[in-house]
């Protein structure tokens, strides 16, 4: 039994596959002339071998599954002996005098864009499989180990180093029982994504990629943050039990979707939901969602070779706002940098990327791809009830920094006839120290406040929030985290705006009582976390809540803290 980080909630038993990858680097110098044959030769080897991958997942895939599952690998087979592409290749190696990993890679990103570019539904699925096999050639050109998680036939438990989001993106969700990571905390995008996947997992488990083997049994509590290799059978049953159970309690949970988020003494609070994709729309709707509190954008502008045009983004966007109605959905604008990068904006190795060029101090500087998200998210707002968010500020100036940007847009906007939402709302994420301590000064700018506690927690008490060998200092329940979150909320509604939440935090069963008590007016969260939050909710005298807070206010410690509250929220189940 290994203990981790408790991720996303839920009991997975199934057998191991353990996912390992190596990270494939492009050789980006030219060549020579002499080397081009050699280059082509390299290119038509890993060809071969690639296809004769391909040949035998294919096999397998009929053998096991039928011949449903093993088209698509027909489909593969195909793209790799592709003749276009193949002469594509090799023409680029002579005339450019690339690498054959190089030029494959400009190949298949030249050939996918162009497929995802027309709006074709069919082609774009097919860039997909054209990406897919482009680099299972370039793995082969390099000598790396392949693996994806869109491969997989049967229901297993996956083991990784880390998850990309565009491994969490491209899996076969139905295939995936649970993950269990080396690395990655509550609030990295693995767990994030895990959560809004519904797929239960533990994360920041060390070493757990060594421990095991492909075919193994293992059980994922991601209540309780454990996982347990080979299992006796008393250990199945018992968590077979304990899985059953919670499925239970989840499902009626669910019974309280359609119902306010009152308490009984008649207090009301907004729970929205956090959202990568307008995909993610679905779950928060049938979860109770009463707004997106958080539309991470970035997840748009990943996977890809090129930044996402604004006309893409603004299909994203509306589908979104249409499909939430009159329900208010927040946009929060790039936040890139941190751990999610975007390899096509080479942007400069950092020794501190959490402390880098990212999130607004990119859009502040590149207002090329600023104004282009910006024009995207009007135009959609002309079609819901969108607001704007803008990520990582620190000070004032660069909040009007940003609204004067905004201000151009919309008169370009206007200029071109172009409707929009002429009173759309903009807000800031709190979520670095300076931003929370002048939110007396910040809430006279901006209509809302929404606070990010991931990053908050992270940058108040050091701890980067990725590095497992530091968990136990990444404290949300410290007290200087309270402070500040009570600081903002005070500050808010002194100005009359309204204080929300979208770190994980807001989506804490421990921490509901307290952020109620402390005024918080709207909590965004993992969809699937809303049922639980929302059920304390209903259960809690907000007059009681408010005397909580100001207790647990007094309490220096923050393991004290949490002892205390899980107490308190006992109760209410
Ligand atoms: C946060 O920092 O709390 C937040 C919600 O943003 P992200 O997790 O995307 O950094
Ligand atoms: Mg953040």
């Amino acid at each position: 039994m290994l203990k981790g980080v408790a991720a996303s909630p839920g009991i997975a038993i199934g057998k191991v596959f353990l996912y390992i990858k190596e990270r494939a680097e492009i050789n980006r110098q030219n060549i020579e002339e002499s080397k081009v044959e050699y280059e082509i030769e390299r290119f038509k080897k890993a060809l071969e071998v690639t296809q004769n991958q391909i040949r035998k997942i294919k096999e397998n895939a009929l053998k096991e599954f039928g011949k449903d599952k093993a088209e698509i690998f027909e489909a593969h087979l195909m793209l790799a002996s592709d003749p276009e592409l193949i002469e594509g290749v090799e023409n680029m190696i002579k005339t450019e005098l690339i690498t054959a990993d190089n030029a494959v890679n400009k190949v298949i990103e030249q050939n996918a864009s162009v497929m995802e570019s027309l709006n074709d539904e069919y082609l774009k699925e097919r860039a997909v499989d054209l990406r897919d096999v482009g680099s299972r050639i370039i793995d082969n050109l390099l000598g790396l180990k392949s693996g994806n998680l869109s491969d997989l036939f049967e229901p297993v438990v996956v083991i990784a180093r880390d998850l990309t989001p565009s491994d969490t993106a491209t899996m076969k969700k139905e295939m995936v029982l649970g993950f269990a990571t080396d690395v990655g905390g509550r609030t990295s995008h693995t767990a994030i994504m895990a959560r809004s996947l519904e797929i239960p997992a533990v994360v920041g488990l060390g070493n757990i990629t060594s421990q095991v083997k492909n075919g193994d049994i293992m059980i994922i509590d991601g209540l309780e943050g454990i996982v347990i290799v080979n299992p006796d059978d008393n250990t199945i049953n018992e968590y077979k039990g304990k899985k059953e159970n919670y499925d239970k309690k989840i499902e009626k949970l669910k019974e309280i979707k359609d119902l306010p988020a009152i308490t009984p003494d008649g207090k009301k609070v907004m729970l929205a939901a956090n959202i990568g994709t307008p995909k993610d729309v679905k779950s928060a709707l049938t979860n109770g969602a009463e707004g997106i509190g958080l539309f991470r954008t970035e997840f748009l502008y990943m996977d890809r070779s090129t930044l996402p045009t604004e006309e893409e983004q603004f299909e994203a966007y509306k589908e979104v706002a249409e499909k939430m109605g009159d329900r208010p959905v927040t946009i929060r604008t790039l936040d890139i940098g941190g751990d999610k990068e975007l390899p096509y904006l080479d942007m400069p190795k950092e020794m501190n990327p959490f402390l880098g060029y990212r999130a607004i101090r990119l859009c502040l500087d590149r207002t090329d791809i600023f104004k282009t998200q910006l024009r995207a998210i009007l135009r959609a707002s002309a079609y819901g009830n969108i607001q704007i968010m803008y990520p990582m500020i620190s000070s004032v100036e660069e909040v009007r920094k940003a609204n004067a940007i905004l201000d151009e847009v919309k008169a370009e906007l206007d200029k071109e006839e172009i409707k929009y939402d002429k009173d759309v709302k903009v807000g800031i994420m709190v979520e670095i120290p300076s931003a929370a301590i002048t939110a007396d000064i910040l809430a006279k700018e901006v209509d809302f406040f929404s606070i990010g506690t991931n990053d908050l927690t992270q940058y108040t008490l050091a701890v980067d929030r990725m590095n497992e060998h530091v968990k136990e200092y990444y404290q949300p329940f410290n007290p200087a985290i309270l402070r500040l979150i009570k600081l903002v909320i005070d500050a808010a509604h002194k100005e009359g705006k309204f204080a929300a939440m979208c770190g994980e935090m807001a989506g804490d069963p421990l921490a509901t009582i307290i952020l109620l008590g402390l005024g918080l007016d709207e909590f965004s969260m993992s969809a699937t976390s809303i049922p639980t939050v929302k059920n304390i909710i209903r259960n809690i005298e907000y007059e009681r809540a408010k005397e909580i807070a100001q207790e647990v206010l007094n309490i220096a410690e923050a393991e004290k803290i949490q002892k205390m509250i899980e107490k308190v929220v006992r109760k209410t189940e």
